[in-house]
């Protein structure tokens, strides 16, 4: 477990399950079609039962990559689910790095209309996406330091990486990146 101080906020990365936590909100890495897939998105639907999959039918079409839409947590200790589309990898010259980025300030936006104070995400895209973890990491980390100096929130950002060799690139990504706050 690493934490890190932005201003009033806390940046923390953790090694476990994003299902599992119990910050206000948790991030999926949703798809465009906002079906449940694999990884996070079928972990977080079997987790929340049926509910969370009957609102995002009532209320939205589907997703396109960087956007996010917000439903409730159903059965999850987290009282909302922001789902996030990253985008898919395609060798890197498809403009990933740019909507990898939007994707987190989707998230981070809507996370701040809501007034929610604390909030997990999983590593988006590095999963079915493929987008390569070291680089997903350094985008992951400054956006989110880049929002919380902007915004003074949210007051947690946990970042929720499932296999070791995520939460060490995260953690070294973070060491290198800290250093540089005020
Ligand atoms: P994407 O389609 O955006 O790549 P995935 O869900 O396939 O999304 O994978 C995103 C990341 O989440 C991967 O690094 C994967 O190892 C990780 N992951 C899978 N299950 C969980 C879980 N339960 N909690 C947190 N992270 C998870």
């Amino acid at each position: 477990m690493m934490q890190v101080k932005v201003g009033d906020c806390i940046l923390e990365i953790v090694k476990g399950d994003i299902t599992e936590q119990d910050t206000e909100a948790i991030v999926n890495a949703a798809n465009e079609a906002l079906i449940p897939g694999g990884g996070v998105d079928g972990a977080i639907h079997r987790k929340g039962g049926p509910e969370i999959l009957e609102e995002l039918r009532s209320k939205y079409k589907g997703c396109p990559t960087g956007n996010a839409v917000i439903t409730g947590g159903g059965k999850l200790k987290a009282k909302f689910v922001i789902h996030a589309v990253g985008p898919v990898y395609k060798g890197g010259n498809r403009g990933e790095a740019e909507l990898l980025k939007k994707t987190y300030e989707s998230a981070l936006k809507l996370a701040l209309e809501h007034g929610i104070s604390s909030i997990s995400f999983p590593a988006i895209s590095t999963g079915a996406y493929r987008f390569p973890l070291e680089e997903a990491a350094k985008i992951a980390i400054s956006t989110v330091i880049e929002f919380i100096k902007k915004h003074n929130s949210p007051k947690l950002v946990r970042f929720v990486l499932w296999t070791d060799d995520a939460y060490q690139t995260f953690s070294q990504v973070t060491k290198e990146i800290s250093p540089n706050l005020s």
